[in-house]
Parts: C-alpha cells; sequence; structure tokens
C-alpha cells in the first residue's frame, strides 16, 4: 500500500520534474499565473467573503421589520398568490403579519385564507366558519416562546 503509494508519487515527481522544473521559461511565463493566484485571488476572496458576511448580516435587520405589509408575490399570470394564514389586502395587493385587520394603505378590512380547508374570510374573524379552525393572532416574537407546558398534555396522553 505504502510501498505503491511511494512508486505513484515518484513517478509523478518524475512527471513534474521532466515537465517544469528544467522548463524555466515556461515558469516565469508562468509568474503571471502564480501572482494572479497568490495576490489577486486573495483579494477577490476577501472581498467576496466581506461582502457574503454583509449579505448575512443585512438579512437580520430586515427580519426586525418583517412586521410591516410585504407585496404579495404573483404567479405565472400575473395574479397575486397569498400565503393561507396571513392577512392581507385584495386591493394593494399587500401581505400582513399575522393578528392584522385592517390595510394600513386603504383602511380595507383584511382578508385570510384558512390553511387548513383554505376558504377565505374577514381577517378579522379568528375562528374559520368553515372548518372551525382557530387562528391565534399573536405577534410573532411572542408565538416563538413556548409558553409553558403544552395545553392539556398530561390530559391527551
Ligand atoms: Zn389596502
Ligand atoms: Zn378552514
Amino acid at each position: 500500500m505504502i510501498e505503491s503509494l511511494q512508486t505513484g508519487w515518484h513517478s509523478f515527481l518524475d512527471l513534474i520534474s521532466g515537465i517544469i522544473i528544467p522548463d524555466w521559461a515556461a515558469l516565469i511565463g508562468l509568474l503571471p499565473v502564480f501572482l494572479f493566484f497568490g495576490v489577486i485571488m486573495p483579494i477577490i476572496t476577501l472581498t467576496v467573503v466581506r461582502w457574503l458576511l454583509y449579505a448575512v448580516r443585512k438579512p437580520r435587520a430586515h427580519v426586525a421589520l418583517a412586521e410591516g405589509p410585504r407585496s404579495a408575490s404573483l404567479d405565472a399570470a400575473g395574479a397575486p398568490v397569498y400565503p393561507t394564514g396571513e392577512p392581507f389586502c385584495t386591493r394593494d395587493q399587500l401581505v400582513y403579519a399575522p393578528g392584522r385587520v385592517e390595510c394600513v394603505t386603504c383602511h380595507q378590512a383584511l382578508s385570510v385564507v384558512c390553511p387548513k380547508c383554505e376558504v377565505g374570510r374577514p381577517a378579522s374573524l379568528s375562528t374559520c366558519g368553515n372548518c372551525g379552525l382557530v387562528l391565534v393572532a399573536v405577534p410573532r416574537v411572542h408565538a416563538l416562546r413556548p409558553a409553558g407546558p403544552p395545553r392539556g398534555g398530561a390530559a391527551a396522553a
């Protein structure tokens, strides 16, 4: 195993020395390449890394502002697509954070599509009239935090 590796290494060295080492003109000709990989590439890499760090940090600041309305995404036909369970304004094609019931732009009552049965209703109604699913409208910051033991955990088990 080691022997075959050494043999392979020696034949590799022979190959390399046969190609590169005696040929100084070619080596000098490759200097711009070495310069490129040794100097310019690190600079580009550093720039890209700094840019990436900036791009990674930027969304965090963006998430803090995510409570405001955002434009609904459009499908292939250009029609707005509203995510289920999130209030939206059909007039301005804006999607709001859960808990909002009125559009800040046109003051129209927001609508919401039930995530369970996909039936629409006014966002002010927390319970779906079709399937009875209740959308609990709490701010996202609180929704992420588990509030004590799960409701009825012992009784359900
Ligand atoms: Zn509106
Ligand atoms: Zn429903």
